[in-house]
């Protein structure tokens, strides 16, 4: 066949393949058009998952008569003039109008402000009707219907018509929180409406990510060589079980950028499950001729001349705002924690009750106060006579088992020394109890100790390398060849830790040493964990922002200190490591490494408040 050029509806076509991927791609296309076009209100109609209708009606500007056939022609745009360094709209390829035109029936409806009347044009399978009047108020109406019908293949790949109304909802919610003036209806027989009254940018967030998120959630707030990031972080207990809830936007612009979503990931890695994912709203505005939207045209994508820099902005910002929080989280369970209380007796209930409520707390064991105290039940059993008599000695070193191990009263440490008070006792191998002017605070040694391993991990990112345990033989681990790949790549960073690995064969490393801060340690099991950490993310970029995740991987194997009795200095030990630690108030799957329980509340709890 000789060379020939393709024709403009094929061109058309293969744009739309781009440009509208699924009926939510057609409903981000149409209501960004109407936010550039000034409107205050839009309301959107979809019927059939997007794929028999979607409408689009706006308030804004709307669209001359004249006009109307350039909107629906390709690369005819009233947005962009020749600077592509500095767009200041959505839209500004052009390709929407024409790419939906020719795999859809689409008719524009519009009435210029200014102007008497309205007109409109219809495309159908790439072909442009004339302009004719039409009856229509302010604004434009964009009506899509029967989309992909052209092209069987496209409407073969669409989802389930919920799944579709779904992604159509999601598309409207990004949009509308980055545009909190404009009042957004969604409405349709194939979903539940959803209106969006205009308001602040807060009231926006709320109706979208939920009423619970403000307070829920850290302020960010910060700035770094002219690029600044504002927004809400979700605190860690909010964790989701996908990313669905990551909210991302450069100058105004909702985005999918892999970098910014993967920063967020890292900046939560202390603080997180690796299954979990974080709630968050981020705003980034950046000199847009630093960042290059024309990636792909969906415009989701962004490349940044700086990725560095804005990774860094964003895993610092809310790493930050984190810490920040860290000691007062851990307080916050505490009121969860008064609801799991055994309280002594029946008799005192009705007296104490009505307290609690006023107290905030729901007595959720008021509901099983019938139930007959059970001494050895209760989380605050009392100390047992001999454990005492073995504090007032000092005999605290001794293989003797009490109910409670008590810590000598070191005349040095007064409650009021320290935030995290002076230790009284162990309990249950794993708690210790310390009192502080206010109350008191119980201390999980077991994930407070994988927290200060952590933390030592990662100060040896920056500074001495950490020491090594050698093996007496190396050990062989077997693992998929990409996997050895990768952790050669990482050999080096990994050295640090004091884990020494070279590449063995083709599908296998050679460990030679282990962080010697771990102890004994499960050589494959650790390995392997570091694999899986590293390949999700390929680049050796990448690694360098996952070294933080590495050293997490590497803490869990090294926690094996629960269970271990402690000594009155090593109590103390804990608590002054702990408050010198930063991000010490939650291990690293984000539960807390101690509650706080206030005097206050100890009173309420048997009725002397
Ligand atoms: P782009 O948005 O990239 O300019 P589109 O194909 O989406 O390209 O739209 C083409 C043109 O049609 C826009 O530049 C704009 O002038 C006009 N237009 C489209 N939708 C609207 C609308 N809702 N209100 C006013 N003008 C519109
Ligand atoms: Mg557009």
């Amino acid at each position: 066949m000789p060379i020939r050029a393709l024709t403009e509806t094929i061109i058309d076509q293969i744009a739309a393949g781009e440009v509208v991927e699924r009926p939510a791609s057609v409903v981000k296309e149409l209501v960004e058009n109407a936010i550039d076009a000034g409107a205050r209100r839009i309301e959107i109609v979809t019927a059939g998952g997007g794929k028999s209708l979607i409408r689009i009606s706006d308030d804004g500007h709307g669209i001359p008569a004249a006009e109307l056939p350039l909107a629906v022609r390709r690369h005819c745009t009233s947005k962009l003039t020749d600077d592509l360094a500095a767009i200041a709209t959505l839209g500004f390829r052009g390709e929407a109008l024409p790419s939906i035109g020719s795999v859809a029936r689409l008719t524009l409806r519009s009435r210029h402000r200014g102007s008497e009347d309205a007109h409109e044009i219809e495309v159908h399978g790439g072909r442009t009707s004339a302009v004719r009047p039409a009856a229509h108020g302010a604004g434009t109406v964009v009506e899509v219907r029967d989309l992909f019908h052209a092209v069987p293949a496209r409407l073969k790949f669409l989802k389930s018509e919920r799944a579709e109304t779904a992604a159509i909802t999601d598309v409207v919610r990004r949009i509308a929180i980055a545009a909190p003036r404009v009042r957004f209806e969604l409405a349709g027989a194939d979903r539940v409406p959803l209106t969006l009254e205009a308001g602040d940018g807060l009231a926006r967030i709320s109706a979208v990510v939920g009423a619970d998120f403000a307070s829920d959630s850290i302020p960010i707030d910060a700035s770094r060589d002219g690029v600044a990031l504002t927004g809400f972080a979700g605190l860690p207990t909010t964790g989701r079980g996908n990313a669905q809830f990551q909210y991302v936007y450069v100058n105004g612009r909702p985005v999918r950028d892999k970098m910014m979503l993967s920063a967020l990931r890292g900046a939560y890695a202390d603080a997180m499950a690796r299954d979990r994912h974080p709630v968050a709203v981020l705003f980034l505005e950046i000199d847009p001729a630093l960042v290059d939207v024309n990636v792909h045209p969906a415009k989701a994508d962004v490349r940044f001349r700086d990725p560095g820099l804005v990774r860094g902005l964003i895993v610092g910002a809310i790493r930050e705002a984190l810490a920040a929080r860290g000691l007062s989280r851990s307080a916050q369970g505490a009121a969860e924690m008064m609801d799991r209380f055994q309280t002594g007796g029946d008799a005192s209930a009705p007296a104490w009750q009505p307290s609690f409520a006023t107290g905030g707390f729901r007595p959720a064991f008021a509901e099983r106060s019938q139930a007959p105290y059970r001494a050895e039940a209760s989380p605050f059993r009392p100390l047992e006579p001999d454990a005492r008599g073995a504090a007032s000695s000092g005999d605290v070193g001794s293989d003797f088992a009490p109910a409670a191990r008590m810590a000598d009263p070191n005349p040095d440490t007064a409650p009021g020394d320290h935030p995290l008070g002076a230790a009284r006792a162990q309990v249950h191998d794993n708690y210790v109890i310390a009192e502080t002017p206010d109350g008191i605070v119980i201390v999980d040694q077991h994930a407070a100790h994988e927290r200060l391993v952590y933390e030592t991990l990662k100060t040896a990112i920056h500074g001495r390398p950490l020491p090594a345990q050698f093996l007496l033989l190396p050990e062989i681990v077997d693992l998929p060849s990409d996997d050895a790949d990768r952790l050669a790549t990482a050999a080096e960073a990994l050295e640090r830790f004091g884990l020494s690995l070279e590449r063995f064969g083709p599908g296998a490393v050679a460990v030679r040493s282990t962080p010697a801060i771990l102890g004994a340690v499960d050589v494959p099991a650790l390995v392997r964990d570091l694999a899986d950490e590293l390949a999700e993310d390929e680049t050796v970029e990448g690694l360098k922002g996952r070294i933080d995740a590495v050293a997490a991987t590497i803490a869990c194997h090294g926690s094996v200190r629960s269970g271990r009795r402690l000594r009155a200095e090593e109590m103390n030990a804990l608590l002054r490591q702990m408050e010198a630690t930063p991000g010490s108030g939650t291990c690293n799957h984000g539960r807390p490494t101690f509650v706080a329980l206030k005097l206050v509340d100890i009173e309420r709890l048997f009725g002397r408040r």
